[in-house]
């Protein structure tokens, strides 16, 4: 049987769960996912978008992003989680918020995104990649 992996907001009330393992995971520096985390990055896992399935009731807020992306964020009206987003212009795939896993360990990041404006105190284990 393949593994699912549930994901939920804050208040509990909108979940995401994903079948499978990932397509793969990373953490970002950019300035949104400051902003949406409210800490300095946020770590997301990747699935194809057939394998992933939402219940309960979610606002979306789109952001262009730093290259010219536009992403569309779920987050929950109640508590404002923000638990997954999907590109605008490829809707192949969903980005799940990887702590917001019931099993938060699941998924290490493979990459580091926008890595420049990663702090000076945060050091990253040398087998990241590091890109931007
Ligand atoms: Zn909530
Ligand atoms: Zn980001």
């Amino acid at each position: 049987m393949t593994a699912r992996h549930r994901a939920s907001c804050g208040c509990g009330q909108l979940t995401i769960t994903a079948e499978g393992a990932p397509a793969g995971a990373a953490l970002c520096f950019c300035t949104a996912c400051r902003k949406r985390t409210w800490t300095h990055f946020g770590t997301q896992a990747r699935w194809p978008a057939g394998k992933v399935e939402a219940a309960g009731q979610a606002t979306v807020w789109r952001r262009v992003g730093d290259h010219g992306t536009p992403f569309d964020f779920r987050f929950c009206p109640v508590c404002g989680t923000t638990l997954w987003y999907t590109s605008a212009l490829d809707p192949s795939f969903v980005g799940i918020a990887a702590g917001c896993f019931d099993d938060p360990n699941g998924f290490a990041p493979a990459v580091s995104v926008y890595d420049s404006r990663r702090p000076d105190w945060l050091g990253l284990p040398e087998t990241l990649e590091r890109r931007g």
